[in-house]
C-alpha cells in the first residue's frame, strides 16, 4: 500500500509487518482464496495480504484498530468498491453482523496476521462464533500455535488447546522467522489452518458450564483435580465417572472434560452450582 505519511510501527497495536514476498506467496496460497468467499482479515495494517487478496476475491471486508492505517486503506481502495475497512477493535467485532443479511449465508473465512498481543483472547473470542465460520488462517507466535494443537501431557496443554480442539480441527502449516516481519519479532511465528468441525466430535450440553469446568481446572493447573474442581464433584462423583482424582488437569483429554461437565450438568445438585 502506499502511504502518503511515514508510519511507524506501534508496539502497542502489534504490528510487525510481513516484508517477505515469499512467506506473502505461501500464506496466500494456504489460503487459496476464491471470488465469491467471504474473507473477513483481521489487522490488515499497511494491506500487504490485503492487496493480494484483492487481486481474487469481488469483495473483502477488514478490521483494523489503527485509525491511521484504516483511513489510509480507505483512501486507496474507495475507488474499487471491493473494500470495507471497519475501524474498531475485532475482539468487540459480533461476528453475527457479518452473516446479518439474508442474502449473506455464505460461512465466513477469517484470515490475519495476527497482533501477537491479542491472538490469545481473539482466538477465543472466534471460537464462540465458529458456526459462522468456515475457516482461520493465522499468522500466531509460535508458541501459541504450539498450545492450539498440543496434546494431554504435553508442557503446552491447557484451555486454548481443549477449546480450540473441541471446535476445531487444527493444522499447523508452516514456520516463519523473524526477519520474515518489519519490525522483526522476537519468537518463531508459525501459520495455522483451524477448520470448524461440522458436527463437534464430543458435544457439551451446556457449553458455559463446559468453559467454566475446564477454566476452573487449569486455573488451578498445580493442583490434582479432585482439589481443582471439588465445588462441583466429590469422590463418589469421580467414581462414577471413572477418573482418578488426583490425577492433575493436563491428563484429561477433550472428551474427558466434555464427560465431566455433562456429568455435572445431569446432576440438579451439582448443576445449582453452575452459576455461582
Ligand atoms: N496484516 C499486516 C501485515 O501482515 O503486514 C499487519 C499485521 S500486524 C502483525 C497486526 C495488525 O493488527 C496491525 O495492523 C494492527 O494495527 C492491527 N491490530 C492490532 N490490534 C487490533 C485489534 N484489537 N483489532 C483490530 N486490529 C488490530
Amino acid at each position: 500500500m502506499r502511504l502518503n505519511f511515514p508510519h511507524h510501527p506501534r508496539k502497542r497495536f502489534g504490528q510487525n509487518f510481513l516484508r517477505d514476498p515469499q512467506v506473502i506467496h505461501h500464506i496466500i496460497d494456504a489460503i487459496h482464496p476464491e471470488k465469491e468467499d467471504r474473507i473477513i482479515e483481521i489487522g490488515p495494517g499497511q494491506g500487504i495480504l490485503t492487496k493480494s487478496l484483492l487481486e481474487v476475491v469481488d469483495h473483502l471486508e477488514v478490521i483494523e484498530i489503527d485509525r491511521d492505517l484504516a483511513v489510509q486503506l480507505n483512501l486507496n481502495y474507495a475507488h474499487t468498491h471491493q473494500l470495507t475497512v471497519h475501524t474498531n477493535d475485532v475482539l468487540q467485532v459480533d461476528f453475527n453482523a457479518f452473516i446479518a443479511e439474508p442474502k449473506n449465508t455464505r460461512k465466513l473465512r477469517v484470515i490475519g496476521n495476527l497482533p501477537y498481543n491479542i491472538s490469545t483472547p481473539l482466538i477465543f473470542h472466534l471460537l464462540s462464533f465458529s458456526p459462522l465460520l468456515l475457516d482461520m488462517h493465522f499468522m500466531l507466535q509460535k508458541e501459541v500455535a504450539d498450545r492450539l494443537v498440543a496434546a494431554p501431557n504435553q508442557k503446552q496443554y491447557g484451555r486454548l488447546s481443549i477449546m480450540a480442539q473441541y471446535y476445531c480441527h487444527i493444522e499447523p502449516l508452516f514456520l516463519v522467522p523473524p526477519n520474515a516481519f518489519y519490525p522483526s519479532p522476537k519468537v518463531q511465528s508459525t501459520f495455522v489452518r483451524l477448520i470448524p468441525h461440522q458436527s463437534i466430535p464430543h458435544p457439551a450440553l451446556n457449553h458455559s458450564l463446559f468453559q467454566e469446568v475446564t477454566r476452573t481446572a487449569f486455573n488451578q493447573r498445580r493442583k490434582t483435580l479432585g482439589n481443582a474442581l471439588k465445588i462441583y464433584l466429590n469422590i463418589e462423583d469421580f467414581a462414577a465417572l471413572k477418573i482418578t482424582p488426583t490425577l492433575r488437569p493436563e491428563t484429561l483429554s477433550v472428551a474427558d472434560f466434555v464427560r465431566i461437565s455433562n456429568y455435572i450438568h445431569g446432576h440438579p445438585k451439582l448443576s445449582s452450582l453452575e452459576s455461582t
